[in-house]
Order: C-alpha cells, then sequence, then structure tokens
C-alpha cells in the first residue's frame, strides 16, 4: 500500500478516529484531481491535490466530522449542503418522514406542512420528495440556518414547493395538515457532556433545550393547536428518556396522543399528535 496511505491510517487511528479506513477514502476523493473513484488499494499520488489533502485530513485529525469537511450529509433519499451552522440531519430524524409516509397514505394530496426549526431543509425537503402536491412553510429561528436550507432548496429546484421563513412559531397565522419538528431537546447536563466533535462543530442553538431540555415542548404544546386544521397531524422528535415529560406537557394542548415511534436502538424518539 502507499506510505501516504499508510501514514495517514496511523495518524487517524492514533487520534481514535472510528472508521479511519473510510474516512480516509472520502477525504481522498475530496482531493480527488482525476475522474476515477479512488479506492485505497489502488491509489495514485498523481490523483490527488495533495496540498487539499493536507489540509482536510489535518481537519478530520483535530475531530472535525467529515460532514462539516465535506459540507455534504446523506438524509433521505438526498444529499444536502451542511455546514457549522446547521445540525447534521442524523437518521432517527428520517423515522419523521417513515410515520408521516405511513399516516398520509396518498402521496398526491395537496396538504400543508410546517417544518419548524428546518436547520438544513432536511425534513421539508425530504417530504416535499415523498408529497409532490404539499405546500410547505420551513421556518428558523436562525438566519444562518435559513441561509444553508435556502441553498438546499435552490440546489433541489423545490422553490415552488417550500417557502422558507426567518420567525419562529409565535408568527405564523395559517393552519396546517401536518406539522414536523426536530426541535433543540439537550438538557443542560447532556449538553455539557455532549462528545467533542458535536461540541465544536454543531450550532449550540440547534441543541439547547433549555434546563431541562423540554424548553421547545411546552412552548409547542400552548401554541400548537391553534395552527393545526381539523384531521391533522403533528409529528416531532424527542431526546432519549423524554416520552413521559412530554406526554404530561402535551395534556395541555388538547390535542390527542396518536402513537410513538422508536429508533433502531428501540428507543422511543418520535411522539405522534392529532387533533380530530
Ligand atoms: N440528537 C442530537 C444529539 O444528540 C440532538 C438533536 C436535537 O437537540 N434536536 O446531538
Amino acid at each position: 500500500m502507499n506510505d501516504l496511505i499508510n501514514s495517514s491510517l496511523e495518524k487517524l487511528k492514533e487520534k481514535n478516529i472510528p472508521n479511519a479506513e473510510i474516512d480516509l477514502r472520502v477525504l481522498l476523493n475530496y482531493s480527488n484531481y482525476s475522474k476515477n473513484e479512488i479506492i485505497l488499494s489502488n491509489f495514485d499520488l498523481d490523483q490527488i491535490n495533495i496540498n487539499l489533502f493536507n489540509e482536510v485530513l489535518n481537519r478530520r485529525l483535530s475531530k472535525e466530522p467529515i460532514s462539516k469537511i465535506i459540507n455534504k450529509k446523506n438524509f433521505w433519499k438526498d444529499e444536502f449542503y451542511v455546514n457549522e451552522f446547521v445540525l447534521d440531519p442524523r437518521p432517527e430524524t428520517e423515522g419523521i418522514i417513515e410515520e408521516s409516509t405511513k399516516l398520509i397514505k396518498n402521496k398526491h394530496y395537496s396538504i400543508k406542512i410546517l417544518d419548524i426549526g428546518t436547520g438544513s431543509g432536511a425534513l421539508a425537503i425530504s417530504l416535499a420528495r415523498e408529497f409532490i402536491n404539499a405546500k410547505i412553510m420551513a421556518i428558523d429561528i436562525s438566519e444562518e440556518a435559513i441561509k444553508v436550507a435556502n441553498a438546499n432548496i435552490n440546489n433541489k429546484k423545490l422553490n415552488n414547493q417550500i417557502k422558507l421563513k426567518h420567525t419562529t412559531i409565535d408568527n405564523i397565522n395559517e393552519k396546517f395538515d401536518l406539522i414536523v419538528s426536530n426541535p433543540p431537546y439537550l438538557t443542560k447536563k447532556e449538553l455539557e457532556n455532549t462528545p467533542y466533535e458535536i461540541k465544536n462543530y454543531e450550532p449550540l442553538i440547534a441543541l439547547d433545550g433549555g434546563e431541562d431540555g423540554l424548553y421547545f415542548y411546552r412552548d409547542f404544546s400552548k401554541k400548537i393547536n391553534n395552527i393545526m386544521n381539523v384531521n391533522s397531524y403533528l409529528i416531532f422528535e424527542i431526546g432519549e428518556g423524554q416520552f413521559r415529560d412530554c406526554i404530561d406537557i402535551f395534556r395541555l394542548s388538547k390535542l390527542n396522543f396518536h402513537k410513538k415511534a422508536q429508533d433502531l436502538q428501540k428507543k422511543d424518539r418520535i411522539l405522534i399528535y392529532s387533533k380530530l
């Protein structure tokens, strides 16, 4: 195997970076001049921009996540542009899309959807893919996140279907058939203990759910009923261990608990409410 490959793998492993081979392959391809995909066993030094490679390898060695280095993250059926101003879309959040498609069987319905705290736009865009006649509003309180979501919506030519707004739930005066959200829900303590890669490279504003992590659920529970149509659903993500608290909080909302869904580790991660 090539010297550069060997030495890079060694450095990555020294820093305890999991999946060193996979990361190295991604970084080599990020620095790839040629049209041919690089695999570690057929690598030729002429294929890459060595300065660029050294720069991105060093970033990875200082624990920056691959997604933030290459500015890409896959979610559901798409690849999204991401940067330090948005939370990387995560696999557990795909459960929101899955549950939406189970609840609303006709993909051609012209439903109105709201995504609260859209971040990269991953949920809004994935829902636009599934419900091709839906009209979607995606909101966020972070101006920088709105720019990222806008870039993704433009890339995917979904401007007619998704309207972005830099605002909060308080300024929404319409009603929707489906509301989705992955709000910030980490407790103060969880935030302190969150891994370095998240703490340093993901935006605090997308993670911080206040002292007990439940700030946004309390806020939604007071306001959401007014912006839901009859026969509509609310689907949102919760943190580990927040199921009971969320059930208590949403008792005030006048919505009906419909079901919960679990992630691959069998943890309760998604709650569904309906307005009858
Ligand atoms: N699941 C995320 C994490 O643990 C938190 C996402 C959120 O607060 N919405 O980093």
